[in-house]
């Protein structure tokens, strides 16, 4: 076991605050990460505060982080896919049975076992797993992702939670040339959603909340913007989607989007907020209309979505920010005030 520095959080109530950890020593199969960038996503604060406790509570102390970025420093004996002085990934995932039907699937984000890379039991050292708020990491090779080169690395972290969670929806839904796809909620996930239906040839349509946003959404690749607050807007487009990513991160009305719906349309929920959301039924029924979820992704399509990016150029838009201001970041997230992701420097740790 060796020390790392790190930021956690004590209790549901307690800011980030600077702290040390222990890492374990490699083993045969393991990488060992200097980190160079981790992105904050929303589901870091959702953790940090207990909002899911239900059904993943937070273990105190917890480390957050699970877009990360950094060069492998050292390698197990048995590593082939990595060596020193590399780029390596590390997203949501650090480990999992890898015998099940999922895990032989390359679905490993659906494996019944799966270690997730914080506040999961923790199977070397006890305890829960630490994440990427941290100056280095342990982490079996068959997790860690090859970084294509030529991605400016700041923006490159965010693929790893943001981007895989919007590419395999859109990947699994058939979103393409001639389909007409909906994104709502411009923050981390859903300007990466715009970026991929963008690339894939769908005609975007960014939903938000935020008039704000509306310049920016072009930008990135919308075709149209609707400000969702605006029911006029919203009735222009009523019965018309082939696809909807709800990518909100708090409660919301879904039933405003299912309307929105054409028949057999479907409406992916990748945003968790931590209350239970209102369906009416009749909007489903009138349409054949189907409302579904998706996870991350599993480590076979997160390396086809980096290769995407880098055959794509496509990076996340970050705000690249010290350690020191992650608690600052964490309530710019609740005002939507984010453009559009936080990537915390790394670096900044070494002076704590
Ligand atoms: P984020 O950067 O904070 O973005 C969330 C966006 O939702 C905001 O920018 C805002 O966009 C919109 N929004 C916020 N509050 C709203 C409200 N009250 N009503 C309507 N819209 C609102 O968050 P994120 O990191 O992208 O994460 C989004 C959600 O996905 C979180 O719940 C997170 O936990 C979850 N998540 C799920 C997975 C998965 O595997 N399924 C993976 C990662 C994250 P506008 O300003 O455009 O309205
Ligand atoms: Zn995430």
């Amino acid at each position: 076991m060796y020390k790392a520095k790190a930021y956690s959080a004590a209790s549901a109530t307690s800011p980030l605050a600077s702290t040390s950890i222990e890492r374990r020593e490699l083993t045969e199969r393991d990488v060992q990460i200097e980190i160079l960038f981790c992105g904050i996503c929303h589901s870091d604060l959702h953790s940090v505060r207990n909002e899911w406790s239900e059904f993943m509570p937070t273990q105190y102390p917890i480390v957050p982080g699970h877009e990360i970025v950094g060069r492998v420093t050292k390698t197990g004996s048995g590593v082939t896919k990595f060596k020193p002085g590399d780029l390596g990934a590390v997203g949501c995932l650090v480990d999992s049975d890898r015998t099940c039907a999922q895990c032989k699937a390359g679905l490993e984000n659906f494996c019944p076992n799966m270690t997730l890379t914080f506040n999961s039991p923790d199977k070397h050292l006890g305890g829960v797993t630490y994440g990427g708020y941290s100056e280095s990491i342990v982490v079996d090779e068959h997790f860690v992702l090859r970084v294509p080169s030529g991605l400016e690395l700041s923006g490159t972290a965010p693929l790893l939670c943001a981007g895989i969670t919007t590419y395999s929806p859109m990947r699994h839904w058939g979103v393409g040339k001639g389909k007409k796809v909906g994104v709502v909620g411009l923050g981390g996930l859903g300007h990466m959603a715009v970026k991929f239906a963008h690339a894939l040839e769908a005609h975007v349509v960014v939903f938000t909340t935020s008039a704000s946003k509306k310049e920016d959404a072009l930008r990135l690749g919308a075709n149209e913007v609707v400000i969702s607050r605006n029911a006029d807007e919203m009735k222009n487009h009523a019965g018309s989607f082939d696809f909807i990513l709800d990518a909100v991160s708090a409660e919301h009305d879904i039933n405003a989007y299912i309307n929105l719906l054409a028949i057999g349309g479907n409406l992916t929920l990748v945003g968790a907020p931590a209350k239970p959301l209102q369906l009416a039924a009749m909007g489903l029924l009138f349409g054949r209309r189907n409302l579904s979820g998706s996870l991350i992704g599993g480590l076979p399509e997160t390396q086809e979505m980096l290769d995407f990016c880098g055959a794509h150029h496509i990076t996340a838009d970050v705000e690249v920010i010290p350690i020191q201001k992650v608690n600052e970041a964490y309530e710019r997230l609740l005002k939507s005030d984010v453009k559009y992701r936080f990537s915390i420097d790394m670096a900044s740790l070494k002076s704590e």
